[in-house]
């Protein structure tokens, strides 16, 4: 698929430091989750190098900070046009690595793009505030300063718009910026960066360091034990954001973190059903399952249980799943072996547990996996407790609305939910008693870049996207000014 690519000179293999590329001693293999082939050999950077990086970002970070808002939202700017004018080529790059239908890719790409512009917009609006003064002698003032060099730790299952989501805020900022990409989608990582590199940002600025699993662990060892690393924002799971937080606390960083979620997605007896399947489609199977804001969990009240599950159960039936680059197909293949393994375990364990498979169930060649609804699920399954990130959907039975909003907080998570009903009170009762930091009401979509995405419980600290993005990248400063 990569030959296909109409500007070649996108295909990066060699990781970005200090403006130059690098490509180290060693290399690791990009393959192509459809079919297993080998997409490109990339550099295995380390420690070393990561340390090299910081220093770079740090080296770069005064003339950066230098520059007024208005120029720095000129450079974003460039990049966000950079970005939509390759949008074809690096929606290729990420359906080769990542599976997702080229279609939405090239969404993703504009998704992510989108971060780009609206960041460059606000870096023109990083205000301060005057305060009263206690006495006419003083003067008092607050400042928003960059909270300096940030490293940023970002998955595979949105190559391009979790790296943008936080590199954007932080060069708006002020501050530059060591990404350390998945190692399964560093392609799209590196494409992005050679367009930010010709849409004018600084040699230092950006760094892009590239690493395998193995070494990806040290990395972040590095970035956590830095003293010059003044912030991390990790996506990712729960439990690599824990040790991430464990090792950032001898140094006091600040972190963002962006972790893992258990959707539910709850269907009231007085919803427009039609409208609530077409939001539970589009929600539990975007990226085959593999977002941490996808329904994980379907609550359905009984008087519509039965309708809503024939009418979902025909969709997901038609559903066309293959290699992402084929015409009409919605579902790709899973990222890897061990994400289909845990589809097949949660299925295997609702089924011995009274689940009645209604569509699919069954894993298909290589790393494909049938789109699954499974009805009469119960709260004892795994599929309640864990997020399983793939194309699998429980349908639970509920009666009352207390017990569908007690089931739906019986989770350490609390990052995305979404509710179906007409009733006006209803939505206002569910929508504050739900413990989650998004609430879809009667939509299954709800990103976008200017809302505050983020999590309450163990999803994570600090929000991205929206003006609230911009705070994480921002320290403030308080000016008490005497004898005037
Ligand atoms: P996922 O479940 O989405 O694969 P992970 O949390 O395993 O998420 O990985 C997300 C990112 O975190 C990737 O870039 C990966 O290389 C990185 N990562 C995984 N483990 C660690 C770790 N112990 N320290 C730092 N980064 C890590």
């Amino acid at each position: 698929p990569l030959a296909l690519l109409k500007d070649p000179s996108l295909l990066k293999t060699d990781a970005l430091i200090a403006g130059q590329w690098v490509a180290g001693d060693a290399r690791f293999e990009v393959t192509d989750p459809s079919n297993g082939a080998r997409l490109a050999d990339v550099a295995n950077l380390g420690e070393l190098e990561a340390e090299q990086a910081i220093a770079a970002a740090n080296a770069a970070w005064p003339a950066w900070r230098a520059k007024s808002g208005k120029e720095r939202a000129a450079i974003l700017r460039r990049w966000y046009d950079l970005l939509m004018a390759n949008q074809e080529d690096l929606g290729r790059l990420m359906t080769a690595e990542q599976g997702k239908p080229f279609a939405e890719a090239k969404g993703e790409v504009a998704y992510g793009a989108s971060f780009v512009e609206w960041f460059a917009e606000e870096a023109k609006r990083v205000n301060g505030e005057t305060l009263p003064q206690w006495d006419n002698n003083r003067r008092l003032m607050v400042l928003r300063q960059p909270v300096g060099v940030c490293a940023a730790i970002t998955p595979w299952n949105f190559p391009l718009a979790m790296i943008t989501r936080k590199v954007a805020p932080a060069l708006a900022a002020g501050c530059p910026v060591v990404i350390k990409p998945a190692e399964l989608t560093p392609l799209t990582a590196l494409a992005a960066a050679e367009l930010a590199l010709r849409a004018g940002i600084p040699a230092g600025v950006l760094n892009v360091i590239t690493a395998d699993s193995a070494n990806s662990i040290a990395i972040g060892k590095v970035f956590c034990a830095s003293d010059v690393v003044r912030h991390i924002s990790f996506t990712g799971s729960t439990e690599v954001g824990r040790i991430l937080m464990a090792q950032s606390a001898p140094t006091i960083k600040k972190l963002s973190l962006e972790l893992g979620g258990n959707a539910p997605f709850i269907v009231f007896d007085d919803a427009d059903i039609d409208s609530a399947v077409e939001g539970a489609i589009a929600s539990k199977y975007r990226n085959a399952g593999q977002t941490c804001v996808c329904a994980n969990r379907l609550y359905v009240q009984e008087g519509v249980y039965d309708v809503f599950v024939e009418k979902f159960a025909a969709k997901v039936q038609a559903m066309k799943v293959g290699n992402g680059f084929e015409d009409g197909v919605v579902q790709g293949p899973l990222i890897e072996d061990a994400a289909v393994e845990k589809v097949e375990r949660h299925v295997k364990d609702a089924v011995a547990k009274g689940g009645r498979v209604v569509v699919g169930g069954q894993k298909l060649k290589g790393q494909f996996f049938q789109p699954t609804v499974i009805a009469d699920a119960t709260g004892d399954m795994l599929c309640a407790r864990e997020e399983t990130f793939g194309p699998l959907a429980p349908v639970f039975r509920f009666k009352t609305e207390q017990e569908a909003i007690d089931a739906a907080n019986n989770t350490e998570f609390g990052l995305a939910s979404y509710f179906y009903s007409r009733d006006i009170g209803r939505i206002y009762r569910v929508g504050e008693a739900l413990e989650y930091g998004m609430v879809g009401i009667n939509v299954g979509i709800i990103a976008t870049e200017h809302v505050p995405f983020g999590g309450v419980k163990q999803s994570g600290l600090g929000r991205e996207g929206s003006h609230h993005g911009m705070d994480e990248y921002l320290e403030i400063k308080y000016l008490c000014i005497g004898d005037i």
